[in-house]
C-alpha cells in the first residue's frame, strides 16, 4: 500500500513537473467588433527560447493545403507596459518574435473563410470560419497559432460574442472559460456559436447532443436527432461499443455556402455546413443522414485507428499518410453498408444507390488510372485536390472488395467489420499504427493473400476485380444493374446470407 502510494505521490509530481513546464495559453476570441473579422488576443504566459509562432498549413483530416497565415493581419507583440515588441513575419504561416521573454500578449485580426476570396487553396467551410450578426462558425486552426515547442501546452478559449448567443462544442467549460488540453485538442474541438437550437438523447452509453444554426430557422436539432436515431442505434450495432461517452454533432445551415458543403470528423463531434432546405423530402433527409453517418463512423478511424503521421500530427508541413484508403474508403464503406446490414436500406437500396454510384463515379467523374496511393500522397497538392474526391468512391469499392475476399477466406467467419473491432482492440488513441508496416501487419492478423491485394490494389492500380468478387456472395454486376442473382450456388447463398448481416461477435 505505502509503495503504491510513493510511486502515485512520484508519478503526480513528475506530472505536474512537466505540466508545469508548458506555459498555459489564453486566448481571447472577440467576436463583437465587426462581421467577417475575429479580433484575438493571447496571453502566452511566460516565454522562455520559443520565438517562432505557427499558423496551420493544414489540419488533421482535411487532406488539403490551407495556408491560415493568408487570413491573418495585425499581428502584434507587448510587453508588460503595452511597448510593442519587434515582430518579423518568416514566412506565409511564421512570425518570429525578436525578445520573446518581453512577451506579454500578442494581438491580430483574422479574416472569416467563408467570405475572404482566395485565389488558390480554397479553405473547404466545414474547416473554414465565419461570423456573422446571428452566428459565428469556429475552426480552432483557422484563427488560433501556437509557439514552436509549446504544441502541447494548455491553452483555455474565452469566447465574446454577441448577447443572447448559445455556445455548441465538445470542449469543456468552466465559469465561461473553454479548456482544451493542448493545440491538437482544441483544432479537433470546432465551436459553433449564435442563435442555435439544440437537442440531445443517448445511445447506449454514450449522450448524443446536436446544435444547429438555420439561417431561416427550417431545420431544428429536434429534427435532425428524429432523422438520425436509427443511424446513431445501427452504427453502435456495427461497432457493438461506441468508442465515445458524449458526442456532439455541430450543424451549420445557410442558403450559400460558397459552393461548397460538406463535413469533418472529430474525435467527440463532427461539423455540418450545408444548404438550407425545407428538409422536407426523404432525399433530403437521407442526404443529411448518410453524411452524419460517414463523419460520426469516424470516430472508429482516423480518429482511433491512425498511422504516427495522424497521431503526432505536423501542422508545419503537410504530411499524406498512405492509409487513406482505411481513414476515408472503409469509413465511407462502413457507414453504408451498416445501414443496410440494419434494415434502414433494403439490398435494392444498397446495391443500386451505393454501390452502383460508388462504380460510375469511379469510373466517370475522377481519373481512375489513380491508385489509392497516388490519392493519398498527391492530395496537399492542385491535381491531387481536383482527384481526392475519389477516395469516396473507390476507396468505398476497395472497402467492398476486402470485406468479400476476407469472408472467402475465413469461409464466412471473418469480414472487414470484425477486422475493424480487432483492430480497435489492438490500437487505438496513444498506440497507433505503423506507417510502414500496417499492409504486412494486416496480412499477419488475417491471411497472407491480404497482402497480395493491398499490393494489387491500393498501391498498385489493378483493375477493381468488382463482377468477379460481388459474384462469390451472389451479386451481379451488369451494365449499370447491380442485384442479387436469381440463381446462386449454395455455396454463394451461404456467403450472400452471412454478407449481409454483422457477424456474431
Ligand atoms: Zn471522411
Amino acid at each position: 500500500m505505502r509503495k503504491l502510494s510513493l510511486i502515485a505521490v512520484f508519478l503526480y509530481a513528475a506530472t505536474s513537473l512537466i505540466a508545469q513546464k508548458l506555459p498555459e495559453m489564453r486566448y481571447t476570441i472577440d467576436m463583437t467588433q465587426s462581421t467577417d473579422t475575429f479580433n484575438i488576443t493571447l496571453y502566452p504566459g511566460k516565454l522562455k527560447e520559443a520565438s517562432t509562432f505557427q499558423f496551420a498549413s493544414t489540419a488533421p483530416g482535411t487532406y488539403q493545403t490551407m495556408n491560415i497565415g493568408r487570413l491573418i493581419s495585425d499581428f502584434e507583440a507587448f510587453d508588460k507596459k503595452g511597448k510593442a515588441l519587434e515582430v518579423e513575419k518568416l514566412s506565409v504561416n511564421q512570425y518570429k518574435i525578436s525578445d520573446p521573454r518581453k512577451v506579454h500578449k500578442l494581438t491580430y485580426k483574422v479574416a472569416e473563410t467563408f467570405d475572404t476570396p482566395l485565389s488558390e487553396y480554397p479553405i473547404y467551410p466545414m474547416a473554414g470560419s465565419s461570423l456573422e450578426e446571428d452566428h459565428a462558425l469556429i475552426n480552432v486552426h483557422t484563427m488560433l497559432g501556437y509557439f514552436h515547442g509549446l504544441q502541447k501546452s494548455p491553452l483555455t478559449l474565452t469566447l465574446k460574442g454577441r448577447d443572447g448567443w448559445e455556445v455548441g462544442t465538445a470542449l469543456s467549460e468552466d465559469k465561461g472559460v473553454y479548456k482544451a488540453t493542448d493545440y491538437d485538442h482544441a483544432v479537433d474541438s470546432p465551436i459553433l456559436l449564435g442563435k442555435l437550437t439544440r437537442a440531445s438523447t443517448r445511445i447506449a452509453d454514450t449522450e448524443v447532443v446536436i446544435y444547429t444554426y438555420s439561417q431561416n430557422d427550417k431545420i431544428s436539432s429536434d429534427r435532425l436527432l428524429e432523422s438520425m436515431s436509427s443511424m446513431l442505434q445501427a452504427t453502435r450495432d456495427f461497432l457493438i461499443d461506441l468508442p465515445v461517452d458524449r458526442y456532439t454533432f455541430l450543424y451549420h445551415f445557410a442558403t450559400d455556402t460558397r459552393g461548397a458543403t460538406g463535413a469533418w470528423e472529430h474525435s467527440y463531434s463532427s461539423e455540418y455546413t450545408l444548404i438550407e432546405n425545407d428538409f422536407n423530402t426523404p432525399q433530403q433527409v437521407q442526404a443529411v443522414t448518410d453524411i452524419a453517418s460517414h463523419e460520426f463512423f469516424h470516430i472508429v478511424t482516423p480518429l482511433n485507428i491512425h498511422s504516427e503521421i495522424v497521431e503526432e500530427f505536423n501542422f508545419v508541413k503537410p504530411t499524406p499518410s498512405v492509409h487513406l484508403w482505411l481513414y476515408e474508403g472503409v469509413t465511407e464503406w462502413a457507414s453504408n453498408i451498416l445501414l443496410y446490414r440494419a434494415g434502414e436500406l433494403t439490398l435494392d437500396e444498397y446495391l443500386m444507390g451505393s454501390v452502383r454510384q460508388k462504380i460510375l463515379v469511379n469510373q466517370q467523374v475522377f481519373n481512375s488510372d489513380w491508385s489509392l496511393r497516388k490519392l493519398a500522397e498527391e492530395s496537399f497538392t492542385t491535381e491531387g485536390s481536383r482527384q481526392y474526391g475519389n477516395i469516396y468512391f473507390k476507396g468505398s469499392l476497395i472497402g467492398n472488395l476486402l470485406d468479400i475476399r476476407l469472408l472467402e477466406l475465413s469461409d464466412g467467419k471473418m469480414g472487414l467489420r470484425e477486422l475493424l473491432l480487432d483492430l480497435i482492440e489492438k490500437y487505438g488513441k496513444g498506440k497507433p499504427v505503423s506507417e510502414a508496416t500496417f499492409f504486412d501487419d494486416l496480412a499477419a492478423m488475417t491471411y497472407p493473400e491480404i497482402r497480395q491485394f493491398f499490393d494489387d490494389y491500393v498501391l498498385d492500380n489493378k483493375e477493381l476485380p468488382l463482377s468477379e468478387y460481388f459474384a462469390k456472395v451472389g451479386i451481379q454486376i451488369e451494365g449499370t444493374l447491380v442485384k442479387k442473382m436469381e440463381e446462386m450456388s449454395p455455396a454463394q447463398e451461404r456467403l450472400f446470407e452471412i454478407w449481409s448481416k454483422n457477424l456474431e461477435r
